[in-house]
């Protein structure tokens, strides 16, 4: 089923993400973590694509197990900036056959040591080549409710999005943030510039202390007071850190949808534990 439809069919979403493998031999450990995933019950499920697309047939191939042995919806990630156009169109037809009917098109992160390839620039060509590889694919683009870091200028990096809706985007998924007013002052920003399409706010639970290093080198989220107060308080206690963080990131959760932000992405990264946490918080809310 396509995104757009589950999001226009229900009131209340909440969809996880796992990664896949980068390795062949993690490759069952990661096939039962997103199974048990499913088990919960998303909207939907994304797999994300590893960083210069080195990992591309294991997110088909996690993707179409999801999708074929548990039934849940899935949206496959594809990045096109360390990729040649014949490598993406494969992946396109990949999905295509595996029966995926949702990507969620990237330009992903430029690689450290430099471009070899140098067929696309930014996620609204790839989207271009989608669309016209097979216009029924649903597709959804990134967000940066605190700006993308490349981008010195916030109301650029919106103009670029409004370029990257137009292209074809059906919904947008936002960076992780840990503060809901971002998110807030974002949506406002971006439906005065003529964004209408539907945004999906990414939680991340943040679960045990050497994520928070990571989380933020990779986001440039800003982090509060509150939160940076409970990682001192709790992150030298994994249980402690575990429970604070899934609690913290459900609270997220609550307060978006009290104020109509209710179709929500969580960036589960393959723990069905906390992702199991966060859905027996929310088992009354989600009832239709
Ligand atoms: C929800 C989500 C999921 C993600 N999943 C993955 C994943 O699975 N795999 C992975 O490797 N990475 C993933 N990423 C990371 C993403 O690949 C990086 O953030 C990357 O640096 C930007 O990708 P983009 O698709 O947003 O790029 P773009 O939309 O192309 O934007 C990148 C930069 O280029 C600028 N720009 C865009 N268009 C133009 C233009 N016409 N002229 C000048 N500048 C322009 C933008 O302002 C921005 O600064 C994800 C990010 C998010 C938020």
């Amino acid at each position: 089923m396509k995104v757009i439809d589950i999001l226009h069919e229900k009131d209340v979403t909440i969809s996880f993400e796992v990664f896949p493998p980068k390795t062949d031999d993690k490759y069952a450990q990661v096939e039962e973590a997103a199974r048990k995933i499913a088990a919960l019950a998303p909207s939907f499920m994304s797999v994300t694509y590893g960083a210069g697309g080195g990992t591309s047939q294991n997110t088909a191939a996690i993707a179409a197990d999801i999708q074929n042995t548990t039934g849940t919806p899935v949206l496959a990630h594809l990045t096109c900036v360390s990729s040649t156009k014949d490598h993406v169109r494969r992946m396109i037809r990949v999905y295509k056959e595996s029966g995926i009917e949702n990507i969620m098109a990237l330009r992903g992160d430029i690689p450290k040591e430099g471009r070899t390839v140098f067929d696309y620039n930014h996620a609204s060509e790839l989207i271009y080549d989608i669309k016209s590889q097979d216009a029924s694919f649903c597709i959804g683009g990134a967000c940066y409710p605190e700006g993308h870091v490349e981008c010195e200028r916030p109301s650029e990096d919106i103009a670029h999005l409004a370029e990257k809706v137009a292209a074809g985007c059906d919904f947008l998924t936002t960076q992780m943030f840990f503060d809901n007013n971002t998110l807030y002052n974002f949506l406002y920003r971006i439906r005065e510039k003529g964004i209408n399409v539907p945004v999906l706010p990414g939680i991340m639970p943040i679960t045990n202390k050497r994520q928070v290093a990571r989380s933020i080198s990779l986001s440039g989220a800003t982090i509060p007071q509150r939160f940076r107060m409970m990682v001192d308080r709790f992150g030298d206690d994994p249980a402690k850190m575990k429970q604070a963080g899934v609690i913290y990131a459900t609270e997220q959760i609550i307060d978006l949808i009290s104020n109509g932000v209710t179709h929500i992405h969580v960036y589960s990264m393959n723990k069905p534990d906390v992702a199991a946490g966060i859905m027996n918080s929310l088992s009354e809310i989600l009832k239709s």
